[in-house]
Formats: structure tokens, C-alpha cells, sequence
């Protein structure tokens, strides 16, 4: 049994358009420790199945979230789209007849999800055990993982240990961490929610991909409060959500909020800062969706790549559950 203890692995759904707070949240972040491991950096495309989907929009988001990673930078982690990768939903099969139903039906996203609907994906019930394939795949010594993901990386290491003592030692078991604390970016039209992904189509989010004219018009309408005066601009999550969440995602863009006094002289800061650290990425992006061939070429050499580091983990697996 190998552990890597220098690799990283995430994966991001491509289930809608990238907003800021994924940016400064973990895109970012991700560029920036790109070089202290052995990344890899994956387009969940068979996690976007577990809900009703449009093929063509899927594929339109495939594409469009390949070319960001490119785009912000991770040109030195390997790329790939998980269906590319053939051994991550032919070990979750392996894994399904690891799990049991009882595991399955404590999952509290899968109920979360689920919500009052009578029927739903069957692969909405079983992804815990895709996400366990990408993660035991790649033999992470640790995986670090928000509050929301959890409960699936503690049932990724049940499996490995139960699949370890019934059929033999295969997989590692991974560590759970906790992340550093990163920036979490609010949304401008309503302070107290994250800035997410399903979101991004209200105005409070701003998209990587939105102009500057946009972000202008987006962040000139957030939300702020009615205080007045030399003191008005200051952070306080809980009597100014709206004025912190502007003052957080200056500071995070690289701007400062000395000598602001007004709210107004804030969202023109604040705009300034966004556009500044986004126009580059947009730049990028619309040079790399003119070179469809080299996006293709780097996730072709992504792909070819994961699939010779996850073949002997797979190997091994098959061979000790007694497949042939
Ligand atoms: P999601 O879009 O929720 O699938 O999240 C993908 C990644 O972006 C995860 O690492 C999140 O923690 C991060 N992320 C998403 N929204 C935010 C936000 N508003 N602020 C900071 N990080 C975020």
C-alpha cells in the first residue's frame, strides 16, 4: 500500500457558473499552492448527473469550467474530467457493494437533497460512494474537507478500512482535515447567505466571467445599511453584514478601505479592486476558449495521467474483491 502524502485532489461540479466567491474561496488558493504538491484538479461531470440535467448545458459548463482552471492559473497541476477517467466510476461500483443502505440513508445531504420528492436519481443516493472513488483513487494520506462534505469522507474511510479487512490491505485510509479558514465572500443582494453557484444568476453574484460594467452595476447595488457618518465604514458581521462582506472582498482583491468614509466611495474601491483581479482571468479565458485544441490537449494529457496513477489502485482492488 502506497501513501502520497504530497498529493491534493479536488473536484468542482460544473452545475453552473462560477462566481467570485469560488475565486477568492478555493480557485485561488488552489493557484497559489499549486507548487507545494502533486495536484490534481478535476471537472465532476458525473456528479452533475445526479440531478435532472440539460446534456447540452452540461457540456457547455464542462467546458467552460475546464478553460477557468486554465484561466486562473493551474497550469501546473494536472487537469482532467472525471468521466475521462474511467476507473472513478468502475471503483464506486466496487465500493457500492462495500456500503450498505443503512450507511446510505444517514446521509444527511443525500436527505437535504432529497428534500419532500418521492423519487429521485438513484446516483443522487449512491454519490457518496463516487466520491469516495475520487478520493481512495489517488491515495491522499489527508483530505481536507469543509463541514459540508464531512459525513462522506468519514463514510470514504469506513469503506476503505472495511473494504482493507475483508478483501485485503488496497487502500489507504485518509486523514481528515480542516482547511484553513479562507475567505468566505456573502452575497451582495442578501449578506447573510454565501455568494453561491446556484445563486449566480441573481444579482447579488458576481461571476468570473462578468465585465467590468457588470461587477460596476452588481456591486453599486449591494446591500448596505442606513448608518451615516465618519464611523459608517467599518466591519461588523452582525449589525453590517453587507458593509463587512464589501469590506472583506476589497481587502481580499488587494484594495484598502483607508480614508473610505462613504458607502459610495466603498463600491467604487470595491469595483475597482474586483475588476482588477478578475479582468486578467477573463483575458485568459477568452484566449484560451479561441484554443479549443490546447484546453483539449492539456486535459488529453490530464486524463491520460490519472488514469495510469488510478490503474494499479483499481487493479488491486478488482483483484482482491475476486474479479478476474
Ligand atoms: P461550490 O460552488 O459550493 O460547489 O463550491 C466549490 C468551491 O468553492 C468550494 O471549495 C467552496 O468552499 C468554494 N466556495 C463556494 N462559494 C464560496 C463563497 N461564497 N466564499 C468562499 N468560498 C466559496
Amino acid at each position: 500500500m502506497t501513501t502520497t502524502t504530497t498529493r491534493r485532489l479536488s473536484l468542482l461540479k460544473p452545475t453552473g457558473h462560477l462566481t467570485l466567491g469560488n475565486y477568492l474561496g478555493a480557485l485561488r488558493p488552489m493557484a497559489a499552492g499549486q507548487h507545494e504538491a502533486d495536484c490534481f484538479y478535476g471537472v465532476a461531470d458525473l456528479h452533475a448527473l445526479t440531478v435532472p440535467h440539460d446534456p447540452l448545458e452540461l457540456r457547455q459548463h464542462t467546458t467552460e469550467l475546464a478553460t477557468l482552471l486554465l484561466a486562473v492559473g493551474l497550469d501546473a497541476s494536472t487537469l482532467f474530467v472525471q468521466s475521462r477517467v474511467p476507473a472513478h466510476a468502475q471503483l464506486a461500483y466496487l465500493l457500492e457493494c462495500v456500503a450498505s443502505t443503512g450507511e446510505l440513508n444517514r446521509m444527511i445531504q443525500f436527505k437535504e437533497k432529497r428534500g419532500q420528492q418521492d423519487s429521485v436519481r438513484v446516483s443522487l443516493y449512491t454519490y457518496p460512494a463516487l466520491m469516495a472513488a475520487d478520493i481512495l483513487l489517488y491515495r491522499p494520506a489527508q483530505v481536507p474537507v469543509g463541514d459540508d462534505q464531512r459525513q462522506h469522507v468519514e463514510l470514504t474511510r469506513d469503506l476503505a478500512m472495511r473494504f482493507n479487512s475483508s478483501y485485503g490491505p488496497v487502500f489507504t485510509v485518509p486523514e481528515i482535515t480542516t482547511p484553513a479558514a479562507g475567505a468566505r465572500v456573502m452575497d451582495l443582494a442578501d449578506p447573510t447567505s454565501k455568494m453561491g453557484k446556484s445563486g449566480a444568476a441573481g444579482p447579488g453574484a458576481i461571476r468570473l466571467l462578468d465585465s467590468p460594467d457588470v461587477i460596476r452595476r452588481k456591486v453599486g447595488r449591494a446591500v448596505t445599511d442606513s448608518e451615516t457618518g465618519a464611523r459608517a465604514v467599518r466591519a461588523d458581521r452582525e449589525t453590517k453584514p453587507g458593509v463587512t462582506n464589501l469590506l472583506e472582498i476589497l481587502i481580499a482583491c488587494g484594495g484598502s478601505a483607508d480614508a473610505i468614509t462613504t458607502y459610495g466611495a466603498l463600491k467604487k474601491a470595491v469595483t475597482d479592486a474586483v475588476v482588477a483581479e478578475l479582468e486578467p482571468v477573463r483575458k485568459r479565458y477568452d484566449d484560451l476558449a479561441s484554443d479549443a485544441a490546447h484546453v483539449s490537449g492539456v486535459y488529453d494529457a490530464g486524463a491520460a495521467r490519472c488514469r495510469a496513477v488510478t490503474a494499479p489502485v483499481l487493479a488491486a482492488a478488482e483483484a482482491a474483491i475476486g474479479l478476474s
